[in-house]
Parts: structure tokens; C-alpha cells; sequence
């Protein structure tokens, strides 16, 4: 990096949602070219979280901050912060009926004061890059598109946008193996910097560490009922696969979504009769 890198920090942000508080107090600091892992059960607040970050009408913050480059991010609106160099991928992308990718890339060119001219081809190597049919990129904004298909048009959203840091909220969800190693890499590739713009910083949002395969974490972080209970290296993320969010921060934390944990998923590992990682061990064998 050239010095001039880029820097969100989160300092003691608590949110609430229907007046219930979801997140009650997250530390968090990513920096130009870093992944930062945030896995955690179900309804622990991860969603949450990013869409606070981007500013999602309905959430009221509740206390804390925070800062992109020393600008505040909590007053903006969200296509503000995006301005800023904010970008969230969608555990859930919106379908934009009658908008096309292309014109919903451009107007963010045009509005950034950037050339709109480049925007097509770009646009299109981006999307070979993951393997998005370029056919779509005709079609309504996610309209009718798989859920794969969705997670891919968000990582070329990402490509051709080149936010200073981005937010992935479950970017491996429906995402079959060979499409996750490509977004996976194409996120890598964009940590790396490039000429004199630093590479890009990473909040990836996550219940499995295979998306870590590609994506390598520098910090893997476990958020367990709206607070970060633990925090390490990469090596954290397989030790939660090994056993499970129950296993590393207790029942009382992991909540509801102990059968959700990666061990749990497959329950033939251990299991001489149980047949290939991952078969239902309840299932009809002669189904
Ligand atoms: P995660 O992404 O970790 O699964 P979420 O951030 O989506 O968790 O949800 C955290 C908690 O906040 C859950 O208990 C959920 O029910 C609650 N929650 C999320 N959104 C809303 C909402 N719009 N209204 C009320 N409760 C919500
Ligand atoms: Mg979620």
C-alpha cells in the first residue's frame, strides 16, 4: 500500500430495531486491503449490523460511531456513504423491476463524477470474470435470477463500482461451489492494490468458513447476540467449524442456532455408517 489507505472504524455501535436493541455495542476497525470474517448463529445481529453500516431506514442507532476516512458515516444517507466508498452486498438483493445493472452502474459513475463511456465493458469482463451469463446484464435488476445468479451480480457490482470498503452479507448463500470460488477470488484479487488506489477492505459476513477458502481473513470475528464475543485469525474460523458456535461461546450465546453450526451440518463425519460427509443420516437408503 502506498500510504494512502482507507479505514472504517466502528466504535461501540449499538442499534435497535422495533425498539428492541440488536447490536449493543461492536468494535470493529478495517483497513484498506484487510478481510475481516463476522460468522456468528443465526439472528445474532450480522444482517443487522450491515445494514446499519449502509444506513437502511428502520434502524435507530442507538450509541456509538462510525467513520470512513474520518468522515462520519451515521448522519448520511445511504447513497452518501456509497459516495463515501461504502458498498454492501445483499444477504437478499432487491429486484429492481424496469432497471438494468448497466443504467444502475452508469448513474453511479455519472453521480461520482466518473467517465460513463468504459462502463459497458467493464462491465462485461467483470461479469465473465464470475461467470455471469452477459445476457443478463440486459434484464431487469435481479429480476427472475436464481439466488446464484444474484450473489454473482453483486460481486460484478463490486468490480466495476471499486468501493474503498465493502460489507458482503452472506455473499456464499446460494452460491453453488465453483461460483463461490469465483466471487471468492474476485473479492481477493480486489484486496490487492493496484497502482496508486489501495487495495480493497473486506467485511465479510459469513456462517461458513468456505468462503474463507478463497477469501483469506486476516481477522475472523464471532458475533454472538449483538456483541463480538471472540476475535482471532483465520485459524478461529475452522476451529468454529470443528465445533460448532455452541462449542466456542457456549449454548447460552450460540442461541438458537446450534443446528445451524457447520458441525451440524454434517453429522456423518464421525459416523463410520453415517455414508459421505454430509448425507442425511436420516435419509431412505433405498430412496
Ligand atoms: P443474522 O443476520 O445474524 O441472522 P439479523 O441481524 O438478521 O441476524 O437479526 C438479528 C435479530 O434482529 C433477530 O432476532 C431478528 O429477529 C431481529 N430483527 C431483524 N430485523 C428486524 C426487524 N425489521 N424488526 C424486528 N426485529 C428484527
Ligand atoms: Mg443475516
Amino acid at each position: 500500500m502506498t500510504g494512502s489507505g482507507h479505514v472504517l472504524e466502528i466504535r461501540g455501535l449499538r442499534a435497535a430495531v422495533g425498539g428492541t436493541e440488536i447490536l449493543r455495542g461492536i468494535d470493529l476497525t478495517v483497513r484498506s486491503g484487510e478481510v475481516h470474517a463476522v460468522m456468528g448463529p443465526n439472528g445474532s445481529g450480522k444482517s443487522t449490523l450491515a445494514h446499519v453500516l449502509m444506513g437502511r431506514p428502520g434502524y435507530e442507532v442507538t450509541g456509538g460511531s462510525v467513520t470512513l476516512d474520518g468522515v462520519d458515516l451515521l448522519p448520511l444517507a445511504p447513497w452518501q456513504r456509497a459516495q463515501a466508498g461504502l458498498f454492501l452486498a445483499l444477504q437478499y438483493p432487491t429486484e429492481v423491476p424496469g432497471v438494468s445493472l448497466q443504467a444502475v452502474l452508469e448513474s453511479a459513475a455519472r453521480a461520482a463524477g466518473r467517465p460513463v463511456d468504459g462502463v459497458a465493458a467493464t462491465l462485461r469482463a467483470e461479469a465473465e470474470r464470475v461467470g455471469l451469463d452477459p445476457q443478463l446484464l440486459e434484464r431487469p435488476l435481479n429480476v427472475d435470477l436464481s439466488g446464484g445468479e444474484k450473489k454473482k451480480n453483486e460481486t460484478v457490482q463490486l468490480g466495476v463500482l471499486r468501493p474503498a470498503i465493502a460489507v458482503l452479507d452472506e455473499l456464499d448463500s446460494g452460491l453453488d461451489v465453483d461460483a463461490l470460488r469465483a466471487c471468492a477470488r474476485r473479492v481477493e484479487a480486489a484486496t490487492e492494490p493496484e497502482g496508486d488506489r489501495p487495495g480493497l477492505g473486506v467485511l465479510a459476513i459469513t456462517h461458513y468458513s468456505r468462503l474463507l477458502h478463497e477469501l483469506r481473513a486476516d481477522r475472523v470475528h464471532v458475533l454472538a447476540k449483538g456483541q463480538i464475543v471472540r476475535s482471532g485469525g483465520p485459524e478461529l474460523a475452522l476451529e468454529l467449524e470443528r465445533h460448532g458456535y455452541a462449542g466456542l461461546v457456549g449454548a447460552e450465546l450460540a442461541g438458537e442456532a446450534e443446528e445451524e453450526t457447520p458441525v451440524a451440518i454434517r453429522p456423518a463425519i464421525d459416523d463410520p455408517f453415517g455414508g459421505p460427509a454430509g448425507a442425511d443420516p436420516f435419509a431412505d437408503p433405498l430412496a
